[in-house]
């Protein structure tokens, strides 16, 4: 193609529908996202947060997509083999919840449907959204290499997580066994305490007399939820409390049901609770449970899985737990045994997925006991090999890693890993395999039976560190890319995901899984709002770049951002995305017409004028600070100064200058060094708004000679490197001082309201720095529209004069006579008139105030109003005067 028809074809306005796919169709087609192992290079290793195949990319995603693919392409463009390894998340309960409501639309629940039919639904639906989840990681522009894709439920993945299982089942850190864990009624599943959140909710204390067994008197305690008497297998006091001294060792009889029950005395009552006696359900509550466990008490479990009562519940049997509470009260209450009811606010645990109220219940599951296994995740941290950012979570992790509780990894779902445990029905042991068994390895038998249940779905989450690089196999990624580098991911799953992956990378590799963890906030709505469907403020991501494009996407969800904050997405700041791709069209749109008949398009290092050097200076200046920010992590402050360099300094006043340049014959051209900060530029911004620079770039290269740039792409030429010789202290003092003197003309023509295109006149002065402004006359001039300018060292004495404005800048000092800029005559009579009547007013508020009836009739607020509006007058008197005096 001819350099003249590129300068043709480049269209007016930037599209960024018709350039965004088919930059991201070339990058895939060239393989960039692809890293090559290179065992002399150090690699850049992002393993992606699992997006949940729980429907469509959020908002919220496209902050991290964004980040990730920042990091990603800074860190290729310098060189390094960069893999960002993409993935999703099978997503357990979420996903099944999902489905679930899909099916009670159709009529149908998972039970009538049966297990097959079901997860070949969860199949179905899991593929339709990684489709939806990659297609919309593709408009995105995320360079992630998609031929190492994974999900968890993958055969290796799955492979994996059996190991894992298996190794610490056989090093004692799995167990099996009895405690209370939180039950979802509706899920039918256990959760652990991550996955329920606590609302409060206003509910009531009833008090209840258990009558003694022997003799008269009863024993009062407190209770908030009644229905669990029914699984009461003791009464317990605090030891020390003396109101209830001689009661401990009887017994009495627990109301509703009659069976008779001990009172013991345990530390963990809290004698300030109610009575000071309370009630001890085992079955139903955890620390009822450990009482239990240290007196020996029976667990009696009431309730069925759907929180019907079960046989144990006596005449309540099949009742639903809610309204057998009502039952309950009710017969309390006819035989004498209700004391009283007290309303009363508590929290209530709810099922985090479907906000169920979850029931405490006692059942055997699987817990990983974690002690061991946060030791030395605690360690990683304290030690400095793992860094968190922003620092304060670092206490938050450290905090509860310290006071972590074993972990339940048993759910009564259907859809996750089958956890790897037979059970033998001849001698009842149990075989543990990453294979499936086939005979018992204590008897032989293969009479066997697999547990029914599946993994929490953060088990396999916690291990794709490193199950994603072929572990538990010795793969050459596994060498090469672990440990990766780091994990970037939202601060509200620190212990869900990254706590774990922690724990089990050191556990299974015996290496920390990341050297650093960077937390991103939330993404609100511009007041603040958390985006929610509920809300109604969701933005779809989809919808905002095809009206906005991609880059002013990304552009607006990183302006604002610091790690672990949360921030928020406006329509100004996705309008100011979209101002800035334009704004960059623009400039290169000019920069190639402005290619024409230079000798060369090398740089004439030796003989650049001063706003040359400075524009240089400037460049470097932003790319040793851009990539000093980019090291920090401050994506968001990186992004700003390549905003305001490229906008500020090289559009409004670098082009601006050069095409004053282009007009004159004499000058040396300005397109080497336009093209040069232009091309350097779009490079620096490049990780940022990859398409609109890839576009530009390639623009430009094909008007420029085919040894200029070695490069295909963009996204794989060199990221630019500071080059301190270029930077120009005395070029940017002269240039700052020429901006400074044009900015302060044209603010003082704002001020006076001078049309803009009328020409007004100017004396500067310059002082030290006369020499170089003077060569910016004819800048000064087209810029400012001053005619004449005169540019002199220092003003003589009294030459300011009459009708006179003078603005004092920094270095230099300007003067505009007013009447260049306003008919005087007709400005002065103005001013005397407003001041004449302002001068009346005031002599009347004045009068007001020293008026004896009206300040004592008056309110308060009013004679301060009128106060005020004298204190205003008579600021404004003052200033016209001097305004006056200019004229
Ligand atoms: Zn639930
Ligand atoms: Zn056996």
């Amino acid at each position: 193609m001819t350099e003249a028809s590129i300068k043709d074809e480049m269209p007016k306005a930037y599209e960024p529908g018709k350039i965004e796919q088919k930059w991201y169709q070339f990058w895939m087609d060239k393989d960039y996202f692809t890293p090559k192992i290179d065992p002399e290079k150090k690699p850049f290793v992002i393993i992606m947060p699992l997006p949940n195949v729980t429907g469509e990319l959020h908002i919220g995603h496209v902050l991290f997509v964004t980040l990730q693919d920042i990091m990603t392409r800074w860190h290729r463009m310098k060189g390094e083999p960069a893999l960002w390894l993409p993935g999703t998340d099978h997503s357990g309960i979420a996903a099944q919840v999902v489905v679930e409501r899909m099916l009670a639309k159709e009529g149908l629940d998972r039970h009538q449907l049966g297990k097959a039919k079901f997860i070949e639904r969860m199949w179905q639906w899991t593929e339709q959204c990684r489709r939806t989840i990659t297609e919309q990681h593709h408009r995105l522009g995320a360079s992630c290499d998609w031929s190492r894709e994974y999900f968890t439920l993958d055969e290796d993945l799955s492979r994996a997580v059996r190991t894992a299982f298996v190794r610490l089942y056989e090093k004692g850190l799995i167990y099996r066994g009895e405690r209370i864990i939180n039950w979802c009624p509706r899920c039918a599943t256990a959760l652990s305490d991550l996955e329920t959140e606590h609302k409060d909710l206003s509910g009531h204390l009833w008090y209840v007399r258990y009558p003694l067994a022997e003799g008269k008197g009863f024993i009062t305690v407190a209770t908030t939820r009644p229905e669990t008497i029914l699984g009461d297998t003791a009464v317990a006091v605090n030891p020390k409390d003396k109101r209830f001294r001689t009661m401990v060792g009887k017994k009495v009889i627990l109301p509703a049901v009659k069976r008779e029950i001990p009172i013991i005395a345990d530390e963990a009552v809290d004698p300030a609770f109610g009575t000071g006696a309370v009630k001890i359900t085992p079955g139903h509550d955890p620390v009822d449970f450990e009482v239990a466990q240290r007196h020996r008490l029976p667990l009696i479990n009431i309730l069925n899985l759907d929180a019907t009562m079960n046989e144990n519940a006596g005449p309540y049997i099949g009742l639903d737990r809610f309204k057998c509470r009502e039952a309950i009260v009710a017969d309390l209450k006819k035989e004498g045994l209700l004391e009283k009811i007290e309303p009363y606010s508590h929290a209530v645990a709810h099922c985090w997925r479907c906000q169920t109220i979850v029931e405490p219940l006692a059942s055997k599951q699987w817990f990983v006991k974690i002690e061991p296994l946060a030791k030395p995740a605690i360690d990683a941290v304290v030690d400095g090999r793992i860094n968190i950012i922003p620092a304060f979570f670092t206490k938050v992790y450290l905090n509860w890693m310290e006071n972590i509780r074993d972990w339940c990894i048993s759910r009564q779902l259907w859809w996750g890993h089958r956890i790897p445990v037979w059970y033998c029905q001849d001698c009842g042991e149990l075989t543990a395999s990453v294979n499936d068994a086939k005979a018992c390895s204590h008897c032989g038998s293969t009479n066997l039976e697999q547990d029914p249940d599946v993994l929490d779905t953060w088990f396999s989450s916690a291990l794709v560190t490193h199950s994603t690089l072929g572990w538990p196999d010795d793969t050459d990624d596994l060498r090469y890319f672990y440990p990766t580098t780091v994990m970037e991911t939202a601060y509200d799953i620190l212990f869900f995901w990254v706590a774990r992956m922690i724990m089990m990378g050191l556990e299974d590799k015996g290496d920390i899984p990341f050297h650093t963890v960077y937390l991103h906030g939330l993404v609100r709505d511009d007041t603040g709002d958390k985006i929610s469907k509920v809300r109604g403020n969701v933005l779809n991501p989809i919808d905002v770049l095809e009206q906005y494009g991609t880059d002013a996407l990304r552009y607006s969800i990183i302006a604002g951002t610091s790690a672990g904050t949360d921030s928020k997405l406006s329509v100004a700041k996705l309008e100011a995305g979209r101002n800035f791709a334009n704004k960059l069209w623009n400039a290169t749109r000019f920069v190639i017409r402005s290619i024409g008949s230079e000798k060369s398009l090398g740089i004439q290092w030796d003989s650049l004028p001063t706003e040359d050097r400075w524009i240089l200076s400037r460049l470097n200046r932003t790319i040793a600070s851009v990539t000093k920010l980019l090291e920090d992590f401050q994506f968001a402050e990186a992004q700003r100064q390549i905003y305001d360099f490229l906008w500020s300094e090289y559009c409004d006043w670098y082009i601006e200058l050069a095409k004053i340049r282009l007009r004159s014959a004499e000058a040396l051209s300005p397109v080497p060094v336009l093209i040069h900060v232009l091309e350097t530029s779009l490079r620096l911004l490049h990780p940022y708004m990859p398409f609109v620079t890839e576009e530009l770039w390639q623009n430009l290269k094909r008007c420029l000679p085919s040894d200029w740039q070695a490069s295909e792409s963009i996204m794989v030429a060199p990221y630019p490197e500071a080059d301190n010789k270029v930077v120009d202290p005395a070029a940017e003092r002269v240039m700052e001082s020429v901006i400074e003197i044009i900015r302060s003309i044209r603010n003082a023509r704002v001020q006076y309201d001078v049309a803009s295109s009328k020409w007004i006149q100017a004396q500067v002065y310059g002082g030290k720095l006369t020499p170089s402004i003077t060569r910016y006359s004819q800048a000064i001039e087209t810029l400012a529209r001053v005619r004449p300018v005169t540019i002199r060292a220092t003003r003589k004495k009294g030459e300011t004069g009459e009708n006179n404005l003078v603005l004092v800048l920094k270095e230099a000092e300007v003067i505009i006579p007013m009447g260049s800029m306003v008919d005087v005559e007709a400005e002065r009579k103005r001013l005397e008139t407003e001041l004449e009547q302002s001068q009346a007013e005031v002599a009347r508020l004045e009068a007001r105030l020293k008026d004896k009836d009206f300040l004592s009739k008056a309110p308060a607020s009013v004679i301060e109003k009128e106060r005020q509006k004298r204190d205003a007058l008579t600021d404004r008197l003052k200033r016209l005067r001097q305004q006056i005096l200019q004229y």
